[in-house]
């Protein structure tokens, strides 16, 4: 099963898709994890990318689309494979499908999460991640039991560069110009599933399933 989850930064996509990839047994390919995961590692491209997510802004689509293209072609996707946070504009959705068309593959659904902009200021502003298992709590809504430390391992707790006031706002102006012609893009392709992402994240998740036709595999 090839699925794309869209939506605002903070919309929950990070959260459902790992819910969705303990259930379907299919792995949740984060171009934005990716990302973060070569600026850790300091090599050229995490260096290059690290400059566009530190403003809010996008990393160039060629850059994202040879992430994309190397991570797609490994065995573990070679049953399907659920993209959190790819494509985030037209160009990518347009290179994607030029992907699945060289493989004979399609995509079985895309789904738009909606949330509020002052809801997601608070999600975003609030997120801390664990530094060792990754984890998130929400300093408003979800605090750790003790403050800065994770529940699930004990590790230290931090905020992610660009959830920072300022950044998230670019984040949001960016993802209105540029990603939201993605979910017309998809609704014209008649592969599109709306989903509120209001709401604890389990009853999230049960709409999502729904929205899938997915309810008897949970
Ligand atoms: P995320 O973890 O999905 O919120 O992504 C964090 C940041 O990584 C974004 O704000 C962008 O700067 C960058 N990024 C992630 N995915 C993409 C993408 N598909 N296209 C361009 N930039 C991306």
């Amino acid at each position: 099963m090839n699925l794309i989850l869209l939506g605002p930064p903070g919309s929950g996509k990070g959260t459902q898709s790992h819910f969705l990839k303990a259930t379907l047994k299919i792995p949740s390919v984060s171009t934005g994890d990716l990302l973060r995961q070569a600026s850790r590692q300091k090599t050229g491209l995490g260096v290059q990318a690290e400059k566009f997510i530190n403003k809010g802004r996008l990393v160039p689509d060629d850059i994202i689309i040879d992430i994309i293209k190397e991570r797609l072609a490994k065995k573990d996707c070679e049953k399907g494979y659920i993209l959190d946070g790819f494509p985030r504009t037209v160009a990518q959705a347009k290179a994607l499908d030029e992907m699945l068309l060289e493989k004979s593959e399609k995509l079985d659904a895309v789904v738009n999460f909606s949330v509020e902009d002052d809801e997601l200021i608070r999600r975003l502003s609030g997120r801390r991640i664990c530094k060792e298992c990754g984890a998130t709590f929400n300093m408003e809504y979800s605090p750790p039991a003790e403050k800065g430390i994770c529940d699930h391992c004990g590790g230290e707790l931090y905020q992610r560069s660009d959830d920072k006031k300022q950044t998230i706002q670019e984040r949001l102006k960016v993802y209105k110009q540029l990603t939201a012609p993605v979910i017309d893009y998809y609704g014209k392709e008649g592969v599109l599933k709306n989903v509120s992402g209001i709401g604890q994240t389990r009853e999230v998740y049960t709409q999502l399933m729904k929205a899938l036709n997915l309810l008897e595999v949970t």
